[in-house]
């Protein structure tokens, strides 16, 4: 398991603005977008401005400004996104967690029932 970040991954490339993306939000640590491929009505990606691969790299890593302001950013945005019947938050890493960019993110899904946590 390598924790090199990939400074080519797609979520920098839209960090630096060299491909467009569905803003939701974004703050002075955080951006929140559309996700291209939706697996619920609601599908929204959060990520750190940093370079951090996972969950574990950003809690680990991160300033506490940074984790405070991903954390208030995806509170601002269930409360905005008409969440009340519930959502799901989801973060791959790795192989095994089926992660397929390699930057941190978030998933917030909801607006309809999702089922169980995972299938089998
Ligand atoms: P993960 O498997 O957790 O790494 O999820 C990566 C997510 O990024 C997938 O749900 C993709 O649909 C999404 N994705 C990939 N490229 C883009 C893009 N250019 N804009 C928005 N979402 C993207």
């Amino acid at each position: 398991m390598t924790l090199t970040y990939d400074p080519q991954n797609i979520f920098a490339r839209i960090l630096r603005g060299e491909i467009p993306n569905k803003t939701v939000k974004e703050t002075a640590h955080t951006l929140a977008f559309h996700d291209i491929r939706p697996l619920a009505p609601v599908h929204i990606l959060v990520i750190p401005k940093g370079a951090y691969v996972t969950f574990g790299d950003f809690a680990a890593k991160a300033s506490a400004e940074e984790i405070a302001d991903f954390h208030r950013t995806c509170a601002a945005i269930i409360a905005e996104a008409g969440l009340d019947a519930g959502y799901r938050v989801i973060s791959n890493a790795h192989d095994h967690g089926g992660q397929e960019v390699p930057h941190y993110h978030l998933h917030i899904l909801g607006g309809a029932a999702l089922g169980p946590m995972l299938a089998r």
